[in-house]
């Protein structure tokens, strides 16, 4: 059994107004079904608008859809029971674009971490703190930032007291909502090598949603193009990705390889399609 099923997902904001004449709301998600293996990550690929972060939401339990099932372990997440649905907030966390909107400006690293442990795990005020100290070692920072507060990070670093957070319940999935798109590129390189290890260390799966060729090839297994709320190509590699004719996945991949000559040269080789 797949982690994840998406399954026929459909999604309009807004759709049911009264006194219209016609449902006019667009649809942000249309009829969109996929899943996503254990210790796997699915690249989600679309241009802005294209409902990636709708999808996540969805995914999240965030934001219910008119139409289809989202199964998290076979369990449907909009109708499981409020047990299961604790189990699944806790199993499924997420790490979104923005760093600073996400944590709250007045607490300091230690209680942003803190806080998914005092909800779920019962543990003294020590355990706690040592918890922490060993997910801040985990994922790159120390003891020392125990006490700052966000603005006394760089978005790179808030973004590992971010994946820490995420990573505090040891989750079985994680949804990346453009998680590296505003860092910088060595930031960004440097980041997605520590969510490799992660995936590695504790067989997390992700969802790794990007309008980033180059970002989702680094760390994606799987990968996903959605266009205009539909769903438009599903590839099992890199290699069937690189293949496709599809319009879409051409223009995405003809703006990472006019950067490379070298791939350039490949491909007027014709040894890449
Ligand atoms: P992406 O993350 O791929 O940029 P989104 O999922 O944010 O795309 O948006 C998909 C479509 O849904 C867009 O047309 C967007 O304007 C619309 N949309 C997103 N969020 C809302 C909302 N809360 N209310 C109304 N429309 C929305
Ligand atoms: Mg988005």
């Amino acid at each position: 059994m797949s982690l994840l099923q998406v399954k026929e997902v459909t999604h309009s904001y807004n759709a049911k107004k009264l006194f219209t004449w016609k449902d006019q709301s667009k649809k942000a998600l249309i009829d969109v079904s996929f899943s996503i293996e254990e210790g796997t990550c699915l690249g989600l690929l679309g241009t802005s608008g294209a409902g990636k972060s709708t999808l996540g939401k969805v995914i999240l339990g965030i934001q219910r859809p008119q139409h289809g099932r989202v199964l998290f372990q076979g369990y449907d997440i909009y109708h499981a029971s409020k047990m299961i649905q604790r189990k699944i907030r806790r199993d499924l966390q997420v790490v979104f674009q923005d760093s600073y909107s996400s944590v709250n400006p007045r607490m300091t690293a230690e209680r942003i971490i803190s806080e998914p442990l005092q909800n779920y795990e019962n543990l003294t005020l020590s355990e706690q703190k040592r918890t922490v100290i060993s997910l801040l070692e985990r994922v790159g920072l120390s003891e020392k930032d125990l006490k700052k507060y966000p603005h006394q990070f760089s978005g790179g670093q808030l973004q590992r007291v971010n994946i820490a957070r995420a990573i505090a319940l040891k989750p079985k999935l994680i949804v990346l909502d453009e998680s590296v798109s505003s860092l910088d590129m060595v930031t960004q390189s440097l980041i997605l090598q520590l969510l490799r290890e992660l995936k590695d260390d504790f067989g997390l799966s992700y969802l790794f949603i990007t309008h980033d060729i180059k970002a989702a090839f680094s760390i994606s297994d799987t990968f996903g193009v959605l266009e205009k709320g539909e769903l438009i190509g599903l590839y099992d590699s890199k290699d069937q990705l690189f293949a496709s004719k599809h319009p879409v996945v051409e223009r995405m991949r003809d703006s990472v390889l006019a950067e490379h000559p070298r791939l350039r040269t490949l491909r007027a080789r014709g040894n890449l399609v």
